[in-house]
């Protein structure tokens, strides 16, 4: 039966038309080209090879880094009625033996296999004597050394062109920065791919940067709003997660710590949770999340400032891949930046490396102390030219009230250098407020000049005059990472008068009313859920944890939060309504249309 790329997406994934350039780059891939995809994530980068392989003839080789979620992926689409399989250490040897028969008797649509499975001797003959209908490369920045991923099996993938050269190749990562890209061009030879680059932009997801007062307190406050919603809580250190995980389980909520201090088998079993329950919240270092491909992630809440934009993107672009609302949220203070700096002074990198780390840090101190759309900065940090206000992120939404700093700068910037550029900013700040004490004596900083010039201000008036001043380069934390400040060449404007400085005014945001806590709990909140769809949006998910339950699966391989919401809105009351729903494919449809009928049908 020959079919069309849309009548694929329609049957089998049950959605009624392609994102962005989900369409042209299936037709090229589908007649034979090869591709580069560069596309966030969530933006629907599977759709592109899997359609493809259903409509070539032959088995589609999807090469993947991720054991974990190979599963998954080939679960979701054995629901959707597809032949598809893995080859992976996981597997017993008489599994794998029966994947490799079936692909010799070409019995599949698609394979996942791990590269370093790919790449043997013994797999590259079979695939000889297949027929295949593409190689698509998923996470291909995994080639890069330049890139976070660094993976060395994936720089002989190469060699799939040279023994396969009449097999279409697409490589697919969300990884933007253009260094990467051409890594990934010259390392898996696409010169001649085409190139399919999107948008980095994450419409759904709504950013907020708050200054840290009492983490733990704002923290429960934000999540207030999150209820029954799945999560990700980063926080810099193993220790803050344990503590914050224990105090959320304190309150009652679903929250499971992940870090590199754990057993793997502890680590394992919460990801697992993690990813097949619903409304789990992990709490976790950056350990945790690569490969996290689950789709309902609703928030991604940053306790610390993370290392870099590039990693602020990737770690808040876990919210929200199935497009519904998301929001990342973060709360950072002065103290950070020092941690930070120390961190990078007493990493082993280069010392090259270690000033590129410092400028990436100065990046994200500027995005988070900006002032300006948080979308436009975000995006332009990977070259990306987006013209706000998005009207979506906390200062397009409520824009901060800034006021005239220019005195302040001036007199905390000539205390600095009164002091000789090796202090920190508690005692600059103890200068300008004229602190007396035996240290102070000592130094005979109380006979400078500046010694309490700046009396008229508390000290956390000061302290956000010098994190936004650090920000904003006019002071540079030293090179060593003790914390002290210096000049920059920025600062001298500042002192001689030549540039005026405007700094935000922080403000403590408003403590919410602690009465909603004790009230029903409310879920989907986030995804604006009324009171009265509450008790069928509710239904629904039970339906679905119990399915999944069934059949081994994680919750959203039933269906997607997405398609609940759908439901939800569209009240199907017969299976030819239901079909009409996005998500609901023919398998899908056959398999547990019934069910959740009933379950509409029920509610009145
Ligand atoms: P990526 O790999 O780019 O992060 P996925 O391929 O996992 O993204 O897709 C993200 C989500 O979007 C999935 O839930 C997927 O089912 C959904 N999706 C992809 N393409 C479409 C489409 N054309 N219509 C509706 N939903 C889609
Ligand atoms: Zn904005």
């Amino acid at each position: 039966m020959p079919s069309t790329p849309l009548d694929i997406l329609n049957s089998i994934f049950g959605y009624t038309s392609f994102r962005g350039p989900q369409q042209a780059i299936v037709e090229h891939v589908t007649e034979g080209g090869d591709a580069l995809v560069l596309m966030p994530t969530g933006g629907g980068k599977s759709l592109c090879f899997q359609i493809p392989a259903l409509l070539r003839q032959g088995t589609g080789i999807v090469v993947s880094p991720l054991i974990a979620l190979m599963q998954d992926q080939v679960d979701a689409l054995r629901e959707a009625g597809v032949a598809a399989a893995y080859l992976n250490s996981s597997l017993s040897a008489e599994a794998q033996r029966n994947v490799e028969r079936q692909l010799l008797a070409g019995e599949l649509n698609m394979l996942y296999v791990a590269p370093e499975r790919l790449l043997t001797a013994r797999f590259l003959s079979l695939l000889e004597q297949t027929e295949v209908a593409l190689f698509a490369i998923d996470e291909a920045h995994c080639v890069s050394q330049w890139g976070h991923d660094f993976r060395p099996e994936y720089r002989e993938l190469a060699v799939l062109h040279q023994r396969f050269s009449q097999v279409p190749r697409i490589a697919l990562t969300a990884t933007a920065d253009p260094r990467t890209r051409e890594e990934i061009v010259e390392r898996l030879a696409l010169q001649d791919a085409r190139q399919f680059v999107s948008s980095f932009d994450r419409p759904n997801i709504r950013y907020r940067v708050g200054l840290r007062h009492n983490a733990r307190r704002q923290l429960m406050d934000f999540l207030e709003g999150h209820r029954g919603d799945a999560g990700i809580v980063y926080c810099l250190s193993r220790k803050k997660v344990d503590e914050t995980a224990a105090a959320l389980a304190e309150a009652g909520m679903e929250a499971l710590p992940y870090h590199a201090g754990l057993d793997a088998a502890t680590r394992a079993a919460n990801q697992q949770r993690f990813l097949r329950e619903d409304g789990v919240v992990m709490v976790a270092t950056v350990a945790f999340g690569m490969g996290i491909d689950k789709p309902d992630v609703r928030f991604v809440a940053h306790l610390d400032l993370p290392r870099s934009m590039e990693g602020y993107y990737q770690e808040t672009g876990r919210g929200g891949r199935d497009g519904l609302p998301a929001e990342a949220w973060m709360i950072y203070g002065l103290s950070d930046v020092v941690t930070m700096s120390q961190m990078i002074a007493q990493s082993e990198s280069a010392d090259e490396r270690k000033r590129i780390e410092r400028q990436k840090l100065e990046l994200l101190l500027a995005y988070a102390e900006a002032t300006r759309c948080r979308r436009e900065l975000l995006l332009a940090a990977f070259g990306e030219n987006y013209h706000g206000p998005c009207g979506h992120c906390d200062n397009c939404v409520e824009p901060p009230k800034t006021w005239d700093a220019t005195v302040p700068a001036q007199k905390a910037l000539s205390a600095v250098y009164r002091s000789g550029q090796r202090f920190g900013s508690g005692h600059v700040i103890d200068i300008l407020r004229g602190i007396d004490s035996e240290r102070m004596t000592q130094l005979g900083h109380d006979r400078l000049t500046t010694f309490g010039i700046g009396a008229d201000m508390d000290d956390k008036q000061w302290r956000s005059v010098f994190r936004q001043l650090l920000a904003a380069g006019l002071l540079e934390a030293d090179a060593e990472g003790f914390g002290t400040l210096r000049l920059t060449k920025a600062s001298r404007d500042v002192l001689v008068g030549n540039q005026p400085v405007r700094l935000r005014e922080d403000v403590r945001p408003e403590r919410r009313s602690r009465r909603r806590r004790d009230s029903q709990i409310v879920t989907g909140s986030s995804l604006g859920i009324e009171a009265y769809e509450q008790p069928l949006w509710d239904a629904l998910r039970a339906l679905r944890s119990q399915l999944a339950k069934q059949h081994g699966v994680p919750a959203y391989v039933i269906f997607h939060d997405a398609t609940l919401l759908a439901m939800l809105r569209a009240l199907p009351s017969n299976e030819d309504e239901l079909a009409s729903v996005s998500g609901v494919g023919e398998a899908k449809l056959k398999r547990y249309g019934r069910d959740f009928l009933a379950v509409i049908n029920a509610q009145e």
